[in-house]
């Protein structure tokens, strides 16, 4: 069946899991399988959840409970023994189920009364194999079975794209075959050789793209006329004096820039090292030259901290400033698009609306992204661009291990900047445990007494049944309770809306808010001067990395600020935070010690999303699919190859 032939209800529901057409659909990978096994009845203990087949011995009866409630109880006959079973909602099978109906039961084991009240049951025996069962991650409104379902209905013809001595090489599945065991698994090794044969396909496919940009990275790119002495006038008038790294770091830009080669170049640095400044230099160089430049936060509030920093810095220069967002009227949108292609606009700060359809550029000659954004191969070509292709600069916080970076970033140039802005101190992070909570308190009243902000963070939003956590309304009352009478307390949580986010951030930037209680939603960029302290509620939830960019927010000016860590468990892990502030090296014991998911994890866009491979675990592949797309793209091979030679042309816009 056909993706579009599905009904439309259903359509809306996969479209929230971003699965748009029928290739979508059969890539969607289970990210887990569970082992089904019939449980035998003669070693059953009260309470296991079991998995049991028989035939129906006595027929069903239905009570309803309401109109949306019902309940089915019957007897299954299990080679003699015979057990009741009651299930909820299955009200609509009852006409199917006959004596002697094969019926497979889902549920808690009751030894007393030989019962089981079951969550789920099939109309067939399960038989003695043990069953392989994907698990999908799913949204409300759609199961992870009824995804499952879809894919096994979607027929689509897949053709191996990879050339085929690399099948032969490594004795692969056909992609086609793979596909299907992966969502119909027939057998644990004939699964493992499946997604083994995905996986390589994926790396393969993806380190082609790097290998590809990295030698077509002395492309022909826009050559600028600026001078070095206009560059230095416009650092000398910033109100403050670069630091060595970003001083190193606008040189190589500069270089870049001038080059008449394409630029693409990572900036790496730690939170607070000072990025944005660079790249505004980096603008500024863009504009001498006449050049339109694009500036892409991840979010509207860092745009819009953004917008506002460079109108402060440019504003003797006579620099057109623009701010797009997606939350913007439509009138609004269409003006700054006109003035854009007027090329009335030199800058335009925004989200990922600076490059939907609709915006096009005059003479976009520099793109920039903020905070671990690369962008996805779609969005580079959506640069409606009169002219030739722009210059790229990403940012990112979150510095990957050296020779991640080197496979990863291969096909750029990386800036680092390890030190920070002189006049600031280091962050002091202290691990305490739940029990010293008097002195937590202590220490946030003291923060308050300076009139300095505090950031407190919980790991949940709202109280939890399954794991027992620290969470934002919770510590809402509590704060209330300990402070309510001498400052403001607000919370911030990735359920509110947009409006509600972005007003209660602002509330705190204009320091009418005093403890800011939120889960990490608080954007890596943001920039508050006066917040002096973070407190991190069950600290042990959280990967090293994020915990660093969290601290990051604080100790943003020469007031001394904190890092409160509280945790009961994991302390050793926890105890590389309260040792170092070096970014670069807790990325390095990050990886070490939880497997570089946290790392990854936070690169929820672009380049980096993969759909079954996994960096880290599959490290070794990502290295064979390295050597392997290097010496297919020195053999010219992939110049015959249609598919491979779209991919590439299409993909990454160097057609
Ligand atoms: P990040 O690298 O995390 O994006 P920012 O660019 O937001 O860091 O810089 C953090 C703060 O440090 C900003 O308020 C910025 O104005 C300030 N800053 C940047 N460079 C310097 C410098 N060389 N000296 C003093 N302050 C600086
Ligand atoms: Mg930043």
């Amino acid at each position: 069946m056909e993706f579009n032939k599905f009904n439309e209800k259903i359509i809306k529901q996969l479209e929230k899991l971003n699965i748009k057409n029928s290739i979508d659909l059969i890539t969607y990978y289970p990210f887990r399988y569970e082992l089904v096994k019939r449980s035998i009845i003669n070693e059953l203990n009260d309470g296991d959840n079991i998995i049991i087949d028989g035939y129906c011995e006595k027929l069903p009866v239905v009570y309803y409970i309401n109109k949306k409630m019902n309940k089915m109880s019957f007897k299954i006959n299990i080679g003699g023994n015979i057990l009741g079973v009651a299930i909820y909602n299955r009200g609509f099978l009852k006409s199917k189920i006959k004596i002697g109906t094969p019926i497979t039961v889902y549920g808690k084991y009751d030894l007393k009364h030989q019962f089981v009240t079951a969550n789920n049951m099939e109309l067939s025996l399960l038989g003695n194999e043990t069953r392989i069962v994907p698990i999908y991650h799913s949204t409300y409104g759609i199961t992870s079975k009824q995804i499952n379902i879809l894919i096994r209905k979607t027929n689509i013809e897949v053709k191996n794209i990879i050339p085929e001595y690399l099948y032969k090489k490594y004795n692969l599945l056909p992609k086609g075959e793979s596909i299907i065991e992966v969502h119909n698994p027939s057998s644990i090794v004939k699964l493992n050789k499946a997604r083994a044969a995905l996986k390589y396909e994926e790396l393969f496919l993806f380190m082609l793209k790097i290998n590809y940009l990295k030698m077509n990275k002395n492309m022909i790119g826009l050559s600028r006329n600026v001078k070095r002495k206009d560059i230095d006038e416009f650092v000398m008038s910033l109100p403050f004096n670069l630091t060595m790294d970003q001083t190193k770091a606008v040189n190589d830009i500069y270089k870049d820039l001038i080059s008449g080669k394409r630029m693409n170049r990572l900036l790496q640095g730690d939170v607070g090292s000072g990025k944005t400044i660079v790249s505004f230099i980096a603008i500024y160089i863009n504009y001498l030259a006449g050049y339109q430049s694009a500036l892409m936060a991840p979010t509207e509030i860092l745009a819009v901290q953004h917008f506002n920093n460079i109108l402060k810095i440019f504003k003797n220069y006579g620099i057109n400033v623009g701010l797009l967002t997606g939350k913007m009227k439509t009138s609004e949108k269409k003006k700054i698009c006109a003035d854009l292609l007027e090329n009335k606009i030199d800058v335009l700060i925004g989200t990922h609306a600076l490059f939907t359809n609709n915006v096009m550029y005059n003479n976009l000659g520099l793109v920039i992204t903020d905070e671990q954004h690369r962008f996805g191969v779609r969005e580079r070509t959506n640069f409606k661009n009169k002219g030739i292709l722009p210059d790229v600069l990403y940012m990112s916080a979150t510095p990957i291990p050296r020779t991640y970076a080197l496979t990863l970033y291969g096909d750029m140039d990386v800036s680092n900047i390890k030190t920070m802005p002189s006049g600031r101190k280091d962050v002091i992070t202290i691990l305490k445990n739940e029990s010293e909570m008097r002195e937590v308190l202590q220490r946030i009243h003291n923060e308050i007494k300076l009139n300095h902000q505090v950031y407190v963070i919980a790991p949940s939003i709202e109280e939890s049944e399954k794991i027992n956590m620290e969470n934002v309304y919770d510590l809402e009352e509590k704060f209330n309770q300990a402070f309510g009478k001498i400052c403001k307390i607000g919370i911030l949580h990735g359920k509110m809306s947009g409006k509600e986010k972005d007003e209660i951030m602002n509330r705190f930037k204009d320091n009418k808010i005093a403890i800011l209680i939120s889960t990490t939603v608080i954007e890596v960029g943001v920039d508050v001067k006066n917040a002096t302290m973070m407190v991190i509620f069950d600290s042990y939830r959280f990967g090293l990395s994020t915990l660093h960019q969290l601290r990051g927010r604080v100790g943003r000016n020469d007031l001394q600020s904190y890092c409160i860590l509280i945790s009961n468990v994991e302390r050793e892990r926890l105890n590389v935070l309260t040792n170092t502030n070096d970014g670069f090296k807790i990325s390095e014991e990050d990886f070490i010690l939880r497997g570089g998911g946290d790392i990854f994890g936070v690169r929820q866009s672009g380049d980096m999303v993969f759909k079954i491979a996994d960096i880290r675990r599959d490290y070794k592949i990502l290295l064979k699919a390295k050597e392997d797309s290097e010496e297919y793209l020195k053999s010219n091979h992939y110049l015959g190859n249609k598919a491979i030679e779209n991919f590439l042309i299409e993909e990454t816009d160097l057609g």
